[in-house]
């Protein structure tokens, strides 16, 4: 393999950017050497004029450190110089002047970072400069210097052009080709590591319309706003893509299908409280779906595709949730997602006008908080919420106490007990919560499953039939 053919490869596999291969092309102009090293400090490639001074064929070249090719100390100062273009540097230079190869060397060694389209080190660009033999000292140091310069600016370019060529024009978001990009690693490390990875996948609600009111140019700005209220509610692990028109995908890594929910309710609340000029609000619907082990791009971006769906079916401005769990291990997850909302159904109903308000209410008053904690509003207004729905609980209790008792329920004295124990844990929480020493999340299971969902449809079910007699005018 010849120098020109292992230059192409390189090139090809992106591993030498532009301003890596201006340096390679030196030897023309300075008979420089020239050479790559790895990031473990291993030369993966020399030029012709590098081998010579060295006495190495190309073969014997790679794979050796500068412990193996210099004196200790030199060595030692050009590990130096690789630190700095390892810290970040754009460029390092040393003057050496040494013995290798059993003759005498003086050179300037002059480093360079070469970086991958993300900006990130790939690899350690160095280049040697022999000022015994080119002489004019002063005037390869202004060439050096030169180069330094150039190169330093076309590592400045390249970040912006690969910046450029991976962000949406409009928008700033991310483009779908780096999305994808960056999918490939994040589903790597979900197979390698078993780390949770979700996305969220969202689309403007009846944004034709908005086009159709105000104008395209609008309709432009309100893409441009979504995305600045999207991406200040998202942590700095989650990046935004636009995936095309008005639709967004939001990846996050380490997360699993409850926080991803959160996230996603989160976003719908702040657009639908945002007032976007000329158009006043705009909504969104969402999808989100956590990625299964074995599942592939397509199979869970279908997923999500189709819980936006559901979304714009449950007429918009909503979350709804890939219906498939990830990991068989999480069945309390997956009960706290179907209790995202209670919904009252009339078969709850047990006849009786006060109980089943009460009940009815108590649904109501379980969501509202639950809304309150899914869009993370400020402590003390869930704690308002909190102190409602447990008064509502309490002033609940005696009243169906009573009811039960008139209505000759021979359970009605194990049922009082069964409410003092829940209202006592109740309270307890409580104190809990105020004292910031109880999750929001521990609360909520306790007082949306234990108390309303668990109670009303499980113990309270056993007097129904005490009741609806009565009221019917039968006997049970
Ligand atoms: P739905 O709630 O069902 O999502 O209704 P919709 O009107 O948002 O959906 P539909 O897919 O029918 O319309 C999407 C519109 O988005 C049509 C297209 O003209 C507009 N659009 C797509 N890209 C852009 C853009 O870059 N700028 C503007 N202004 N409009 C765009
Ligand atoms: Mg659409
Ligand atoms: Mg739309």
């Amino acid at each position: 393999m010849n120098e020109n053919d292992l230059i192409y490869q390189f090139a090809k596999e992106n591993v030498i950017q532009p301003s890596g291969l201006i340096a390679l092309m030196m030897p023309q102009t300075f008979g420089a050497g020239i050479a790559i090293k790895a990031m473990d400090g291993r030369y993966k490639l020399v030029n012709r004029v590098m081998q010579s001074y060295f006495d190495k064929t190309f073969e014997q070249f790679t794979g050796l450190t500068d412990a193996e090719l210099f004196p200790a100390e030199v060595a030692a100062q050009l590990v130096q110089s690789d630190a700095h273009i390892l810290a970040g540097a754009a460029t390092s230079s040393d003057q050496l002047d040494c013995l290798v190869a059993g003759r005498p060397l003086q050179c300037l060694w002059f480093k360079f970072p070469l970086l991958d389209r993300d900006g990130q080190l790939l690899f350690i660009g160095a280049a040697m400069l022999d000022t015994a033999r080119m002489g004019d000292i002063d005037k390869m140091q202004q060439s050096l210097e030169q180069l330094q310069r150039d190169n330093q600016q076309l590592q400045q370019t390249l970040a912006e052009l690969s910046k450029q060529a991976r962000t949406d024009k409009l928008t700033g978001a991310w483009n779908r080709h780096r999305l994808e990009e960056a999918m490939v690693n994040e589903m790597d490390r979900l197979k390698r590591y078993d780390h949770p990875l979700s996305m969220v996948m969202l689309d403007i609600d009846f944004f034709k319309n908005i086009n159709d009111l105000h104008g395209h140019l609008a309709g432009d700005q309100v893409l441009v706003k979504l995305t600045k209220v999207l991406q200040s509610n998202l942590r700095t692990i989650d990046t935004l893509t636009r995936w095309g028109g008005e639709e967004f995908v939001v990846l996050c890594p380490n997360t699993t299908l409850t926080t991803v929910t959160m996230l996603a309710e989160r976003l719908r609340a702040s657009v639908a409280n945002t007032s976007f000029a000329q158009v006043g609000q705009v909504t969104i619907s969402l999808g989100v779906a956590e990625c299964m082990a074995n599942e592939t791009w397509e199979d869970w971006f279908k997923r999500a595709d189709v819980a936006l769906y559901r979304a714009k079916e449950g007429g918009r401005n909503q979350v709804q949730v890939a219906p498939e769990q990830t990991t068989g291990n999480d069945r309390r997850q997956a009960m706290t997602d179907r209790l995202l909302r209670l919904s009252w159904h009339a078969t709850y109903e047990c006849g009786h006008p006060v109980i089943d308000e009460q009940h009815r209410g108590l649904f109501a008053d379980a969501n509202q908080l639950f809304e309150a904690v899914l869009s993370m509003r400020p402590k003390a207004e869930v704690a308002t919420l909190v102190n409602t729905l447990v008064a509502h609980v309490v002033q609940h209790f005696k009243d169906e106490e009573a009811i039960i008792r008139a209505a000759g329920y021979p359970g009605s004295a194990a049922h009082a007990t069964i409410h003092s124990a829940l209202a006592d844990k109740a309270v307890a929480l409580v104190k809990h919560f105020e004292a910031d020493t109880l999750s929001v999340g521990e609360l909520f299971q306790f007082l949306a499953r234990d108390a309303v969902a668990n109670h009303i449809l499980g113990a309270d079910r056993q007097f129904f039939a005490y009741l609806q007699p009565k009221l019917k005018g039968s006997s049970p």
